[in-house]
């Protein structure tokens, strides 16, 4: 077969499987949002036969050869042609290499165990857990040796979410940011001057704070006449398509920021989906390259934007109208410095920006340490609160507060977690030259202006796909390699100077 024959039969497939994928992720996002609760069984049908004919496709050996027809071929010459390649080569031979018994057997564990997972939770239970977790860690031991890998078995699940990432580069980040993180999270939740709390859990009427999220978010850039913000049980945000992307978020009437803030969470996640080169809508290369990427979209217009004194210059005076019983007599600064408090917690969901990179790094070392056999599961409870003494000083009341808050475990999802301080450390280093090629963002937020910084992000990540790699794409946007220092040093100031005794 001639190569540009080759390539445009990959091409054909590509988009059939991501339309495939689309409309599985439609019914995902109803399940979540407005699926009755008797649609379960049949919702669950619907997705398991999508996903066997996603992976069907996937897998077929047809795709092999046409990869050999394409590769060090002109038809792979352009740079969008040559990263479509790269990643059909990556993800087809990622798929082959899974025998479809391990495949079917990971996902009838995987689903079993979440519902025990959610059980055990409720009870607090560990010990109901434990077996599960057993047997998930041993599917994904067969499945980090079936991938192959060069360093640790580790190695091969995270390639999964963050392509190109490694263990031992990993470690080295967080031992950065430990070093520097936990001394500095210490000195804030001693330091006298403290903030009111207590203000952001006032009466919050939800219809209200939906209306707020939604001005919020149109002003950041998101284009409602493209995406949705509807209530969910857990924030997410799903892209359907290049004029269709879909965000959840929570509102508890009582307190303000969870909803605000997982509202502008989303958004940047949603942003970059709808700031993605709709030219290239079914292929990789139009695609963000990693988790960690996406995550630094969400994380930078959350934090950088979200938490800075610029972003409340200009919408504490709308929050003080929308909620004028709540904020009445809460002066700006008492606000700003109330939804920055840092302190340590047992829950990485609530976790502040401080602090929320420990809790990663408690993960980070445990899983490790499980897929490597270092770590039996019988010795999770012990291993967690170990962990946590160390990295945040405090010790979990019980299982539910500590190692069976999270779902990814039981979901497999064992190599994901690193992705959400990946995502921290690009969005300090991509925001710190977004600012410096700005001369400075935060007059025009403070006027309400946040085109500017999206176009940058725009022109410098959203349009750019996964042309290259995340690691190169960062470097060439923020002028140097992925490091958590940028990320430290806007820490250190930005707190230093709220905690600063008046
Ligand atoms: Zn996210």
């Amino acid at each position: 077969m001639k190569p540009q024959a080759a390539y445009d039969e990959l091409l054909r497939r590509s988009r059939e499987r991501a339309l495939l994928a689309s409309c599985a992720a439609v019914l995902a996002w109803d399940e979540d949002t407005y699926m009755p609760a008797g649609g379960a069984a049949h919702r669950a049908d619907q997705l398991a036969y999508l996903a066997g004919l996603e992976h069907d496709q996937a897998t077929d050996p047809r795709l092999g050869d046409l990869l050999d027809a394409v590769e060090d071929s002109d038809a792979a010459g352009a740079p969008a042609a040559a990263a479509n390649v790269r990643e059909w080569r990556r993800l087809y031979d990622r798929t082959s290499r899974l025998a479809r018994p391990l495949v079917e057997e990971t996902a009838r564990v995987t689903s079993l165990a979440q519902q025990e997972w959610a059980a055990a939770r409720r009870a607090a239970d560990f010990g109901r857990f434990r077996p599960w977790l057993e047997r998930v860690v041993a599917l994904k031991r067969r499945e980090a040796d079936a991938l192959g890998y060069d360093d640790e078995p580790y190695d091969a699940l995270l390639e999964e979410y963050e392509p190109g990432a490694r263990s031992r580069d990993l470690a080295g980040l967080f031992g950065v940011l430990r070093a520097e993180l936990a001394p500095l999270a210490e000195r804030l939740a001693a330091a006298p001057r403290q903030p009111d709390v207590g203000v952001l859990r006032r009466d919050y009427p939800a219809d209200r704070q939906r209306a707020f999220g939604e001005a919020a978010a149109a002003a950041l850039g998101f284009d409602f006449t493209r995406g949705r913000l509807d209530a969910a049980v857990h924030p997410s945000s799903v892209a359907v398509g290049p004029g269709d992307v879909r965000l959840t978020t929570r509102y508890d009437p009582h307190e303000f920021s969870d909803a605000f803030f997982s509202t502008l969470h989303e958004v940047g996640h949603g942003l970059y989906e709808q700031g993605l080169d709709a030219a290239l809508t079914g292929q990789p290369a139009g695609d963000a390259p990693s988790l960690g990427l996406h995550e630094s979209q969400a994380r930078l217009w959350e934090n950088a934007v979200g938490h800075g004194r610029a972003f409340w210059e200009h919408f504490y005076p709308l929050a003080r109208r929308a909620f004028p019983e709540a904020l009445a007599d809460v002066a700006l600064d008492d606000f700003h410095f109330a939804v920055n408090r840092v302190g340590p917690s047992p829950i990485r969901a609530r976790a502040d920006e401080v602090t929320y990179d420990l809790h990663v790094l408690a993960r980070f070392e445990l899983e490790r340490a499980l897929v490597s056999g270092e770590l039996g599961a019988a010795d999770v409870p012990a291993a967690w609160g170990e962990a946590y003494r160390r990295c945040l000083g405090l010790t979990p009341r019980d299982d539910a507060e500590g190692c069976l808050q999270d779902g990814h475990w039981a979901a497999g999802m064992f190599g994901y977690f690193p992705t959400y301080t990946l995502g921290n450390v690009f969005a300090a280093q991509l925001y710190a030259r977004a600012d410096a090629d700005a001369g400075g963002l935060d007059a025009a937020f403070a006027r309400g202006d946040f085109g500017g910084l999206l176009e940058w992000l725009r022109v410098k990540v959203h349009r750019r796909g996964a042309v290259v790699p995340a690691a190169r794409l960062v470097e060439e946007a923020a002028g140097g390699p992925p490091d958590p220092r940028p990320l430290v040093a806007a820490l250190r100031r930005k707190y230093g100077e709220l905690y600063k005794a008046p």
